[in-house]
């Protein structure tokens, strides 16, 4: 190797050292650019460098340095396009390349030129490329240096994008956050704040800025979201209110957050300013118990009167078909009135209902729901079986809305499984609680749906029972009749095979009887 040779090898060794540190020193692309375009310049001494950038929504974007830069700028389209479709390009008008680049649009005043894609991560973000007046002769040095260089640059411009793409993103993320009206909060798996907009920071006092970073449960006066997070984290997520100091009311909703392999992050919570609704729905409750209790007088006087009408005069075939219709609608009417009056009684958040236990016999409770459906059920050509097995105890628990928690499960059965079914009612006791289970091979119930049935009002419609009439509130009484006894009330179903809703209630503490009073337990 000549010395000059050496020299220039020695010297591109230094430019490409150069070019990497600029690249780990995060210096932006418009300082970096035209460094690098001297550099290549300098060490393969060219007459001029050109580098085009392509970028969405603009043709490209060029940057040059050298004397005959400028007039090397008319082939710029044409050899962006020859290099995207052919890749590294090596021309030289002595080796008889002269119509090609003549056809390129090159000037003459060129004898050669090289021009390579900017390739990162499969993408191509250009082309750079050199040109030359005097025939020149590359070595392989000259290319290594070249493709080592397009490489780093093609490096730092992906990246140098990424990072714009983020940064977007970022300000994206923060002004909506920032617009959003409702307290978001972010945490991440250790329970440290990671993110907080300024509807959270108005909400908590004792969030702020610095807070960020901090574990919650250490912020003083966070307390109350710390307890809402973990109530989520044991699966208590449902009907959860969360009354402010500011004195409105929000419901949380908690979602996972992911990342994109789908590993877990940690948790976002989002407050909802519910105290509006609250409020219509308090008063909705409220108008709907007190008209409910005045309608229970006047109905039960009609049942009276009806049942009289056949005492007082012999009835045509006719009356005595329009009295059976009569009847039929005042018992629907007051069962809708038992079924408010019992949701409003029980309700977590409205009610204020007291249980009023007493000692009951379960097992006459079960037989005495199975006879009254007995008759709907073979009405509707269904099969309604009743087993009990082993002893059942007696119990000290509210009778009579555990009483209507039973009615509605059967009857739910018998309302939504189509004629022909089978329904199969089981009592026992396992593992120490009272178990009740119905089990139909009706419809089914999709997962989706599965979740919100046990909510007030929710009723889902099917076109197969168009004409069941409902209120929406049996299984919402059956779920809180479980848990205020300190149980609770699930459905495992499956559409097209059926369902099967279960009601577990504990044989411990208040449920029990006391010794004294304990009575046998019945056959
Ligand atoms: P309602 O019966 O008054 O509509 P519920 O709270 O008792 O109210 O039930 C809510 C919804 O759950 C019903 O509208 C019905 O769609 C669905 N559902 C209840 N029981 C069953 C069942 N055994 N099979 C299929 N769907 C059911």
């Amino acid at each position: 190797m000549s010395e000059e040779r050496l020299r220039q090898y020695v010297e591109q060794q230094e430019l490409v050292l150069n070019v990497t540190r600029r690249i780990a020193g995060n210096v932006g692309l418009d300082e970096m650019i035209p460094h690098i375009l001297h550099s290549a310049d300098r060490a393969l001494r060219a007459d001029g460098v050109r580098l085009l950038l392509t970028e969405p929504g603009v043709r490209w974007r060029a940057f040059a340095t050298g004397e005959r830069a400028g007039v090397m700028a008319q082939a710029d389209a044409r050899l962006l396009a020859y290099v995207t479709g052919h890749g590294e390009a090596e021309l030289s008008r002595v080796a008889g390349d002269g119509p090609l680049l003549d056809e390129l649009g090159v000037s003459s005043e060129l004898a050669c030129l090289i021009a390579l894609p900017l390739v990162a991560h499969q993408t191509q973000h250009g082309i750079l490329w050199l040109g030359f007046q005097q025939p020149h002769a590359f070595g392989s040095a000259d290319r290594v240096f070249l493709s080592i260089l397009a490489g780093q640059v093609a490096i730092a411009i992906a990246n140098a994008r990424s990072f714009e793409a983020a940064r977007k993103r970022r300000e994206w993320l923060s002004a909506i956050l920032a617009s959003t009206p409702d307290p978001v909060l972010v945490v991440d798996r250790e329970m440290c704040l990671q993110l907080v907009n300024p509807a959270a920071l108005e909400l908590v006092a004792a969030l702020s800025e610095e807070s960020i970073g901090q574990p919650l449960d250490q912020v003083v006066g966070a307390e109350d979201l710390v307890q809402l997070l973990h109530d989520f984290g044991n699966g208590d997520a449902h009907n959860l209110e969360y009354a402010a100091e500011n004195g409105y009311t929000y419901s949380p909703s908690i979602s996972d957050v992911r990342t994109e392999s789908g590993e877990m992050a940690g948790w976002v919570l989002v407050l909802r300013n519910i105290t509006h609704f609250k409020r219509l729905n308090d008063n909705m409750s409220e108008f709907l118990s007190t008209v409910s209790h005045d309608m229970r007088s006047p109905l039960t006087f009609m049942k009276g009167y009806l049942d009289m009408l056949g005492m007082v005069g012999e009835l045509n075939e006719k009356q005595d078909g329009f009295v059976d219709k009569i009847a039929i609608g005042v018992v629907q009417m007051s069962d809708m009135v038992e079924k408010i009056l019992d949701a409003g009684k029980i309700d977590p958040v409205a009610g204020t209902y007291e249980l009023s236990r007493e000692p009951s016999d379960i097992v006459q409770m079960f037989n005495d729901v199975m006879s009254r459906l007995a008759e709907p059920a073979a009405k509707q050509g269904l099969e309604l079986t009743g087993t009990i097995s082993g002893a059942v105890p007696i119990l000290n628990v509210d009778q009579a809305l555990l009483t209507s928690a039973f009615t509605n499960l059967v009857e739910n059965a018998v309302k939504y499984t189509p004629e022909g079914g089978h329904i199969e009612v089981t009592l026992n006791v396992q593992d120490n609680n009272l178990v009740l289970r119905v089990t139909d091979d009706g419809y089914g119930i999709s997962a989706e749906n599965q979740k919100k049935l046990f909510q007030r009002n929710v009723r889902v419609h099917r076109k197969e029972w168009k004409r069941v009439k409902g209120s929406g509130l049996g299984l919402f009484i059956v779920k809180n009749v479980a848990q205020r006894h300190g149980g609770d009330a699930w459905v495992k179903s499956k559409e097209g095979e059926g369902s099967t809703f279960t009601i577990v209630i504990p044989l411990a503490g208040e449920n029990m009887v006391v010794a004294e009073t304990a009575a046998e337990t019945p056959e």
